[in-house]
């Protein structure tokens, strides 16, 4: 059978694409190398904001609701905020994949699981997928084989990107969930360049992580034990230690090319500022569904028009997330005092987390101030001193300057 279109990978990013093409009527196969339900080193944080652009409720599968934040320097003093309604639920991504490849097959997607995507080859009219000993033939495929997925470079897509690499844990209190935890996160901030320590409660056990620049990989276990430590866990406790890594786009990294396209971690989409990843696996799932219904119609000549949709809305968005996080690691005692301290800035970040507010609203916020951003993040990547201090020089290859301070061409382009 010939499909309209293939999706590798069935985390979220390639179950959402297979079921919205499915529902736009395209005849479409899903491949996993894992039999669900699989797990997937991550916190499981389901932001209200990804919750919105999936449009069947995740109550089966969203553990518990999520209303404020403990946010600790340096395993130091730290400040405790609230919101009145849910920023995120947490849930368990063996559970939460499950629950979204089954929503794809029962919109008509065709599911093979077990079958790992060893090589692809290209035609102007058509791809060939070999997998599992079969070969699968596709008008289209979606590469969604996340962050270590070789789907996109078979294809002769590969793009260049700034690798974090996350390490958690998992401890069952048995006294239950301390109260302190049942609906909040905790986030230690300030000493792990390039990502950030947690805490999240799921239903019956705390996820405790840590992570950082890719290179910083080898600090990763002791780093998760100090955090464990710090928040009471003895890291002997911990079960399920595993690590995972958390790609971040280059600027102009490929999208899409002819008749292939990439989505979520495979093509590097996640939050640079937060590591959520979940919200652009389903937003680009969700686009792609719809510019490969397009293609298959014939109404569009091929797929770079959700590289043009991921350009226009999503990239402006990692760029900005990618500026808010070099001041906040430049200066993290300072930002935390500003976001925490000030409480317009904490409801502001809450109305993030719901989408109801965006990073382009930071900017518009601060009007002719937001150049400021723009300068600090700027004199974070020149300067080396600064460089240093934000964990940057960490990378052999840091993001250049942006706005100000760019010499020559942007990394990637
Ligand atoms: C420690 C850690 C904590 C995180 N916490 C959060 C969080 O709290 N909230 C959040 O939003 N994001 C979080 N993230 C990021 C999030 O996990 C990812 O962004 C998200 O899983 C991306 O979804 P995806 O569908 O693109 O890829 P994945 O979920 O990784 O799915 C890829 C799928 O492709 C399959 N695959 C791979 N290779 C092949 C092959 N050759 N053939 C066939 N199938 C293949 C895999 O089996 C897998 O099922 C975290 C990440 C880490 C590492």
């Amino acid at each position: 059978m010939r499909y309209d279109v293939i999706v590798v990978g069935a985390g979220p990013a390639g179950s959402t694409a297979a079921r919205e093409a499915a529902a736009h009527g395209l005849a479409t196969l899903l491949l996993d190398k894992a039999t669900f339900p699989r797990d997937k080193p991550c916190g499981g944080g389901l932001t209200v904001r990804t919750q919105r652009l999936i449009p069947f409720s995740l109550a089966p599968v969203a553990e518990r609701p999520i209303h404020g934040m403990r946010v600790t320097l340096r395993q130091g003093r730290g400040i405790t905020r609230d919101f009145p309604e849910p920023m995120a639920h947490l849930a368990q991504r063996a559970r939460l994949d499950a629950f979204l490849v089954a929503r794809a097959t029962a919109a008509g997607t065709v599911l093979r699981e077990g079958t790992a995507v060893k090589a692809v080859e290209r035609y102007p009219d058509r791809v060939v997928v070999r997998a599992g000993g079969e070969a699968f033939e596709g008008r289209t495929l979606v590469a969604a084989d996340g962050a270590n997925g070789r789907t996109a470079a078979l294809a002769g897509m590969a793009g260049e990107r700034w690798l974090v690499v996350g390490l958690e844990g998992n401890v069952t209190p048995s006294a239950g969930i301390p109260d302190e935890w049942a609906n909040r996160l905790g986030l230690d901030v300030g000493d792990h360049p390039g990502g950030y320590a947690w805490i999240f409660p799921k239903g019956d056990h705390l996820n405790v992580g840590v992570a950082v620049w890719q290179p910083l990989g080898p600090t990763l276990r002791s780093r998760l034990d100090r955090v464990a430590r710090f928040y009471g866990v003895a890291p002997t406790e911990l079960w399920g230690v595993r690590g995972h890594h958390l790609p971040l786009r280059r600027p102009g990294a490929p999208l899409a090319d002819g008749n292939v396209l990439t989505v979520g971690d495979a093509a590097g989409l996640l939050d640079p500022f937060t590591l959520e990843g979940i919200y652009a696996a389903v937003w680009s799932g969700r686009a792609a569904a719809r510019h490969l219904a397009a293609f298959v119609a014939g109404e569009a000549p091929d797929l770079t028009g959700y590289a043009a949709e991921v350009e226009g809305e999503l990239a402006p968005e990692l760029d900005l997330a990618r500026r808010v996080h070099d001041v906040f690691h430049a200066m993290p005692a300072l930002t935390v005092g500003v976001i925490w301290g000030a409480p317009p800035v904490w409801r502001f970040c809450s109305r993030l987390m719901r989408g109801e507010r965006s990073y382009a609203d930071v900017t518009r916020r601060l009007g002719p101030f937001a150049v400021g951003l723009d300068l600090i993040s700027d004199a974070t990547r020149a300067v080396p001193a600064l460089r240093r201090r934000a964990g940057l020089d960490a990378l052999a290859d840091p993001p250049p300057p942006e706005r100000f301070l760019r010499r020559g061409k942007t990394a990637g382009a």
